[in-house]
């Protein structure tokens, strides 16, 4: 990328990025929510685009001059409807929380119930929890993970489902490592005449490419983000069934937002072709073989995890055992070139703010090509670090091996910098 001009005319920001490029490729993230898009994804969102007010939908603009808009969100739609079978789309959604925002806006009275996944067992802040809106407008109920299992417990689901009368079910987590059952959550929801939607921002490459079993057919509503395991630009997305098309799209804009973020549909127009693509479909399978490879190797090490392995990108380290917190796990895998984050973990008995648990997830380490025996090393250095948090010698040991292996596995060569 051409970053002439910047460079000339803001050395401040020139440089934080030159240091951000840096960052991502000199470290392993495990980080389970994110991952680095292609050079196609970042020169479509870095366009003129990003100039352009388009409110309304394709074809049915409140501004001129949207022609080439309308291309670009027509693209978008229709890619996104070939990846995952769904009946309508709407691309618009500033972000994960905002389409789930506008589902429940759409759909809820504030004071309403809502029953979805415990935050503190793996469900999303915009699942209910007190401190954000969800939380705030509706009345949210929690179902969680059985304590010896950490599987999801369908059966108190379906109990506090016919006990609290739910007007809206919620399937969907950020740290939960297994196959989440969206047919049975949606035969409970259809028990209760509740609505059901499922957010699949963690799993949507996965989802896409048959590598977890879609929700698209059961769901009323499926809402996702786009820049997890889709590997697209930062920004959230709504599947739903044709009846509620109009609803939807009607919260989107003008309920919640104004004018759409071109650049980043453009962007995710491109994501979409990219995981239309067989190779996408490779990329997503090698990222569930490295986790449960990573997952068995850590487990070899004595490290725990809960609910004994994964079938995804992800797994979340039970650190109780360790003598260590969450926290101080995170900066010191951090200092030694690792770059994850802390997590609480089924029934913890810390606060969030320092946790007995850290997630890991594979999408980036296989976005840069590295296979099984990757793995292997990864989880040996992340156990050495786990044992030896303050020692320096060991730390300095696995720094050096986290830049031999970033080099040995490029990412952004070709950046200008
Ligand atoms: N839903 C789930 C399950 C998530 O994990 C996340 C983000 O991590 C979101 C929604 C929200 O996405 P955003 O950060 O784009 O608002």
């Amino acid at each position: 990328m051409n970053m002439n001009e910047l460079k000339k005319f803001d050395p401040e920001v020139y440089n934080a990025i030159v240091n951000e490029i840096k960052r991502e490729q000199n470290k392993i993230v495990l980080i389970a929510s994110e991952n680095y898009a292609s050079k196609a994804v970042l020169e479509a969102q870095g366009s003129v685009f990003t100039n352009k007010y388009a409110e309304g939908y394709p074809n049915r603009r409140y501004y001129g001059g949207c022609e080439y808009a309308d291309v670009v969100e027509s693209l978008a739609i229709n890619r996104a409807k070939e990846l995952f079978g769904a009946e309508h789309v709407n691309v618009q959604p500033h972000s994960g929380t905002q389409a789930n925002m506008a589902v429940y806006f759409a759909m809820l009275k504030p004071g309403d119930k809502i029953l979805g996944l415990s935050l503190n067992h793996g469900g999303h802040l915009s699942h209910g929890v007190q401190v954000n809106f969800s939380g705030m407008l509706y009345k949210t109920i929690s179902y969680g993970v059985d304590r010896e299992t950490g599987l999801i417990d369908y059966e108190e689901v379906r109990e506090l489902a016919m006990r609290h009368r739910p007007k809206l079910i919620l399937a969907g987590a950020s740290a939960y490592s297994r196959i989440i059952e969206f047919r049975v959550l949606s035969d409970i929801a259809k028990e209760v005449n509740a609505y059901f939607l499922a957010d699949i921002a963690h799993i949507a490459g996965l989802v896409a490419t048959g590598n977890h079993p879609s929700p698209v057919p059961y769901a009323d509503f499926v809402t996702t983000t786009t820049h997890k395991t889709l590997k697209g630009p930062r920004g959230g997305m709504i599947m739903c069934k044709a009846e509620y098309a109009r609803a939807i799209d009607k919260m989107v804009f003008p309920g919640i937002q104004g004018g759409p973020l071109m650049h980043v549909i453009a962007a995710k127009a491109v994501a979409f072709k990219d995981a239309l693509s067989p190779e996408f479909g490779r990329y997503q399978l090698q990222i569930i073989k490295n986790a449960k490879e990573l997952a068995d190797a850590l487990m070899n090490k004595g490290i725990k995890i809960i609910s004994g392995g994964t079938d995804t990108h992800l797994m979340l380290i039970d650190l109780t055992g360790k003598k260590i917190t969450g926290s101080d796990a995170e900066k010191a895998l951090d200092s030694a070139g690792i770059t994850l984050n802390k997590n609480s973990i089924p029934y913890d008995k810390l606060p969030a703010a320092i946790t007995s648990g850290i997630r890991i997830g594979t999408p980036i380490v296989t976005r840069r090509k590295m296979k099984e025996p990757e793995m292997v090393l990864i989880a040996d250095l992340i156990s050495r670090v786990l044992d030896n948090p303050e020692h320096s010698p060991a730390i300095n040991r696995v720094r050096e091996k986290i830049k031999a292996l970033c080099k040995k596995f490029p990412v952004y060569e070709d950046m200008g910098i």
